[in-house]
């Protein structure tokens, strides 16, 4: 069925906002609700594409059960998932890409999350609930970036990192004007719209 003038419009104007040269890398994230809220920040700030390594007693499949879809609202319907094998092989082929990938781990060459150019194409690196990201994929990352904690607990819930995170990449680049011309090449944008409209 043909979508309606408004529902057209609506998915032209969020496609219009679209950041493909903004993503995040959940490495071995295992709490779908956490995979999905994660997920829901990414449509929220406009990034259309995101990676995971799947846990490894799991795989990214069970996630798109109840929990996933319930806490992402539909929000996976519209930020598609890309699986990797591991995190280091993922660094390095997001940096192949052109993106500089910031690991979200405390190490002695850690910076404040606010410091980074998020205007560049960039990817963020999240770890898992329980251990974090690696050394080995935080050193193959090209900076580490923490966000500070005065508190008792050392650290966030990891869906709450990422949005603090993917918010400041979002004020800088509002601040740049990068959400006023579509980021997008006009044939993705005809691809997307089309099946977006016609699911
Ligand atoms: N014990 C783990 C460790 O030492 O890294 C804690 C992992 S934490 C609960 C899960 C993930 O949330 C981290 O890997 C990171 O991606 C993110 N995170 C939590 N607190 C953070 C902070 N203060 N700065 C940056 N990222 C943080």
């Amino acid at each position: 069925m043909a979508p309606t003038p408004e529902r057209y419009a609506k998915i032209r104007r969020v496609l219009s906002k679209r950041q493909p040269t903004l993503t995040v890398l959940m490495d071995e994230v295992n709490k779908p609700h956490n995979l999905s809220a994660i997920i829901r920040t990414c449509d929220a700030v406009g990034v259309p594409e995101a990676h995971a390594v799947p846990p490894k007693h799991g795989t990214l499949a069970s996630f798109e059960g109840h929990t996933y879809e319930a806490t992402s609202g539909s929000a996976h319907k519209w930020v598609k998932v890309h699986p990797h094998a591991d995190a280091v092989s993922a660094v390095r082929e997001l940096q192949a890409q052109g993106f500089q990938v910031l690991a979200t781990h405390l190490s002695q060459r850690s910076v404040d999350y606010r410091e980074p150019d998020y205007t560049k194409p960039t990817c963020v690196l999240l770890g898992a609930e329980k251990w974090g990201v690696s050394d080995e994929a935080a050193e193959a990352a090209d900076a580490n970036i923490v966000i500070p904690m005065f508190g008792m607990v050392q650290s966030l819930n990891v869906s709450v990192a990422a949005a603090t995170i993917l918010f400041e990449a979002q004020r800088q680049r509002l601040a740049a004007g990068m959400y006023e011309e579509p980021q997008l090449s006009p044939e993705e944008l005809h691809r997307l719209s089309f099946e977006w409209g016609y699911p």
